[in-house]
């Protein structure tokens, strides 16, 4: 009956042909199941302190095991999931996941803060804090979350206010894909927010780019200026890593350093990792 009701509904909102529309419900009903049977899973990718080498944190990035479609990117669910409403259902679970696995890896000696990627819909959802402060003084991980700057955008006070609520709970809050979106300086300042990640956009073209440096550059000294620390994401060459480390980039991430890892290879990673504890990052001392 509750399918029936989302099949009106969705007829209505979307004329879209017979076949697409009934694979679209057929995902739909999946993602809900997904949630409740556990076919979802996290990756975990690490941030890397730039002046050490060492994983500071890790960005917990959701995947959809499917039974018969095989591993789904976030990319094709997300959206979907914040059309239905069901992206806060997903969200706990993914902090529920994350605050285990936390719990796993302190057992095998590995302390380590995760970040997760809540949703702008949830943002400006007036009762998004509540539900989510609520789980997390339940269980008390130490969880960052990742926004980008879309949340602001429908309703920027509204999304203040939860913004304000969440860090006055202590949950540390990073800006994802910054410069990507639209960008306000002014609300840039009020945000109560201690990291600033760079699009992947900017970083990728650093290698080869005539601009880029400039505005990755620049990007670094105005979070600074605002005392955030600053992430680059999209690190997948050598060329850029070392840049970014001249350029006093804080943090960084990407394929060059680590893809995202499901949990067991994330745990070899890191082992490896405090097994070269003494050797430092070999690029930057190469271009200085
Ligand atoms: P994001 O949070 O900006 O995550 C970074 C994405 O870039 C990830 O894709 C990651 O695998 C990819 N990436 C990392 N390093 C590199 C690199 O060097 N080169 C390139 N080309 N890509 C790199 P992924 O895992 O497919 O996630 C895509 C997006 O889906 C995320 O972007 C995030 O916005 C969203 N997402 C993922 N997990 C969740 C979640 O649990 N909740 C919500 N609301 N959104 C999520
Ligand atoms: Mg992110
Ligand atoms: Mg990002
Ligand atoms: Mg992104």
């Amino acid at each position: 009956a509750r399918a029936n009701e989302q099949h009106k509904l969705i007829a209505i909102a979307l004329p879209e042909d017979e076949s697409a529309f009934a694979s679209r419900l057929t995902f739909m009903c999946g993602l809900q199941k997904a949630i409740r049977e556990d076919e979802l899973e996290l990756h975990y990718q690490p941030k890397i302190r730039a002046r050490s080498g060492k994983t500071a944190a890790l960005e917990a990035l959701v995947r959809w095991n499917h039974p018969t479609e095989g591993m789904i990117p976030p990319d094709r669910f997300i959206g979907l999931a914040e059309e239905t409403g069901d992206i806060t259902k997903l969200t706990e679970w993914v902090i529920r996941r994350a605050i285990a696995d936390q719990g796993r890896l302190l057992k095998l000696g590995h302390k380590l803060p995760i970040d997760v990627n809540i949703s702008g819909v949830m943002i400006a959802d007036p009762n998004f804090a509540w539900d989510t402060l609520m789980l997390f003084t339940a269980v008390q991980g130490d969880i960052g979350f990742e926004i980008t700057e879309t949340a602001m955008i429908a309703d920027p006070a509204r999304a203040l206010e939860n913004l304000r609520t969440i860090a006055d709970a202590g949950i540390k809050l990073a800006i994802d894909d910054y410069g990507s979106g639209f960008s306000s300086l002014a609300y840039l300042q009020q945000l109560p927010v201690s990291e600033l990640k760079i699009d992947k956009i900017f970083i990728s073209r650093l290698a080869s780019g005539q601009r880029d440096p400039l505005l990755v550059r620049s990007t670094i000294e105005l979070a600074h200026a605002l005392e955030m620390e600053v992430t680059a994401e999209g690190v997948d060459s050598p060329e850029a890593l070392a840049l970014l480390q001249v350029m006093g980039c804080d943090m960084l991430q990407g394929f060059h350093l680590s893809r995202p890892l499901p949990f067991d290879r994330l745990v070899t990673y890191l082992e490896s990792e405090s097994a070269n504890a003494s050797a430092p990052m070999t690029t930057s001392h190469q271009l200085l």
